[in-house]
């Protein structure tokens, strides 16, 4: 997507392919993730949404064409491959250290895996989350990495400092940042404030009636003073995220990009 982004007013034609029904559906849920379809639809570029590329073809090594799943083809000078993560640790199968079903190792808030003395940090590590009751998931932002990396370097120097952050992300889309704090893992249900329609919004996502994340366009500082409030360790409900977030709003009229 910043991909397709950056080349809309460059390119002659741009066509996203995705599996999901909405890009960023996943991380964002379909709410956000169809407002950034639209935004880069209104620059023209193209969705084949639910869809795969079971082929590329070309010559002497230069891409002509992606093949889709439903058969369509598409003419490509270009192709960017966003392949996603997975843990790099097959070598650790059958080894003492515990993964999870992803081969994710698991640590706790220190970082230790089970086995003494050997730590893990960043995206292959799956470690408690906090707002999530203390799941142990993977969280694949740089943001988390650098804690991760902070807590185990002081668990190694046998200075305890258990891990305490809120994780953010942000991504830029035509020159208007998403940002997203928290970890939104299987809410169900959103508040939304301002309107996805006129891309202008602070969306919380609850889970249990209770905000676990929150993303925001164009409505700066929304999610860093919801990131800090849940960094201090508030708890909030979702009525209040109904409710009293009016005057956060108005504050963050002060716009923002
Ligand atoms: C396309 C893409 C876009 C992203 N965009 C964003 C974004 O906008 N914002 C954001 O916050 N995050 C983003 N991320 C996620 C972010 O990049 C990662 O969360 C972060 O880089 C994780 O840091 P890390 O050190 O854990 O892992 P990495 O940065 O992946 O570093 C791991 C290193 O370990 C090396 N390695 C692997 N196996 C071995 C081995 N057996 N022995 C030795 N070395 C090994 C690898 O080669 C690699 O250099 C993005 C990720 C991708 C892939």
């Amino acid at each position: 997507m910043e991909v397709a982004s950056f080349l809309s007013d460059k390119a002659s034609t741009i066509s996203v392919v995705e599996k999901e029904a909405v890009p960023f559906q996943e991380a964002l849920g379909p709410q956000v993730g169809g407002v950034a379809m639209k935004m880069l639809q209104g620059r023209g570029v193209k969705f084949y949404m639910k869809s795969q590329v079971s082929e590329l073809r070309g010559e002497d090594g230069k891409v002509a064409e992606a093949i889709l799943d439903s058969g369509k083809k598409l003419p490509a000078d270009v192709v960017v491959v966003g392949i996603g993560v997975s843990p790099a640790s097959e070598f650790l199968k059958g080894s003492p250290f515990a993964l999870d079903s992803r081969g994710a190792v698991l640590v706790d808030l220190l970082m230790k895996t089970n086995v003494s003395r050997v730590f893990a940090a960043g995206d292959v590590a799956a470690f408690p989350v906090t707002l999530l009751g203390g799941e142990r998931i993977g969280i694949y932002h740089w943001q988390v990495a650098q804690a991760h990396g902070h807590v185990a370097a002081l668990s190694m120097l046998k200075k305890q400092s258990p891990l305490h952050t809120v994780p953010f992300f942000w991504t830029v889309l035509l020159g208007s940042s998403i940002r997203y704090a928290g970890c939104g893992k299987g809410f169900t249900e959103t508040v939304v404030k301002g309107s996805l329609e006129e891309q202008k919004f602070v969306i919380f996502y609850i889970k249990d009636g209770y905000v676990t994340a929150v993303a925001s366009l164009k409505c700066d500082p929304m999610v860093v003073m919801v990131a800090e409030a849940l960094y201090a360790g508030k708890v909030i409900s979702k009525e209040e995220a109904e409710g009293s977030w009016t005057a956060w709003l108005e504050m963050s009229q002060t716009e923002s990009k």
